[in-house]
C-alpha cells in the first residue's frame, strides 16, 4: 500500500511520520508528475485553505485530485483538508465546513473525546473548523461540545483536529484500514 500525500502548503511531514510508525510506504505530492503516480490513497493536510486552494489551482491539481476522490480514491482530510473536501472546495463530500469555527486567535485547544469505532482519542484543534452540516451519505464519527468534528463518506474520512500531532495513531491505522476494506 502507498498513501500520496498533498504537500502544497501545511502540516504534511506530520502525516508521513504517522504513516511511518504504522510501517505504511507514502510519498509527497508537489505537482502533476508527483501526482500522476500510483497510490492507494490520499492525505490532505491541515494548513491554510485559502492558500491551498491557490496552490492546487497554480499546480493544475484541482481537476484530477477532485476527479480521483469522486471516482473512489480513499482521502483522509484534517482541518483545512477537511474544508478543502467541502461542497464550496474540492466538492467531493456531502459536508458543509465553518472555517474558524472557535475563533481565529483563541482557537487551539486539546480535548479528549468518543470518536466512532476507535474509542477515546486525543485531539488537538488548531483554527479550526467544524461541520455544519451534513448530507446524504455522510456517517458522523465524533461530535464535541454538539459540534461535529468527524465524518466519513464512503471512502473519504474528515477530522478537525490533527491526529497527526499527537502519537496515538489510531485515527491513521483505521484510515489504512479504509483503504484496505
Ligand atoms: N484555519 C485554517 C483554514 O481555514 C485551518 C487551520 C488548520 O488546518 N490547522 O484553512
Amino acid at each position: 500500500m502507498k498513501i500520496a500525500i498533498l504537500a502544497l502548503q501545511g502540516a504534511f511531514a506530520e502525516h508521513q511520520q504517522m504513516l511511518q510508525k504504522l510501517g505504511v510506504e507514502s510519498f509527497l505530492i508537489r505537482n502533476l508528475d508527483d501526482w500522476n503516480q500510483e497510490k492507494d490513497g490520499l492525505i490532505i493536510p491541515g494548513g491554510e485553505s485559502t492558500a491551498m486552494m491557490r496552490i492546487i489551482k497554480d499546480e493544475e491539481l484541482f481537476e484530477p485530485v477532485s476527479q480521483a476522490i469522486k471516482n473512489g480514491l480513499p482521502t483522509f482530510g484534517t482541518c483545512a483538508g477537511l474544508i478543502m473536501l467541502d461542497d464550496t472546495h474540492l466538492n467531493t463530500m456531502n459536508i458543509e465546513a465553518k472555517r474558524n469555527a472557535y475563533g481565529r486567535q483563541l482557537g487551539s485547544f486539546y480535548t479528549e473525546d468518543e470518536f466512532e469505532g476507535i474509542g477515546t482519542i486525543p485531539m488537538t484543534f488548531i483554527r479550526a473548523p467544524y461541520i455544519n452540516k451534513v448530507g446524504e451519505g455522510v456517517k458522523v464519527l465524533s461530535t464535541v461540545d454538539g459540534h461535529i468534528v468527524a465524518a466519513r463518506q464512503g471512502k473519504q474520512l474528515v477530522t478537525s483536529f490533527h491526529p497527526e500531532l499527537n502519537e496515538d495513531t489510531r485515527v491513521h491505522d483505521y484510515f489504512v484500514k479504509m483503504i484496505a476494506e
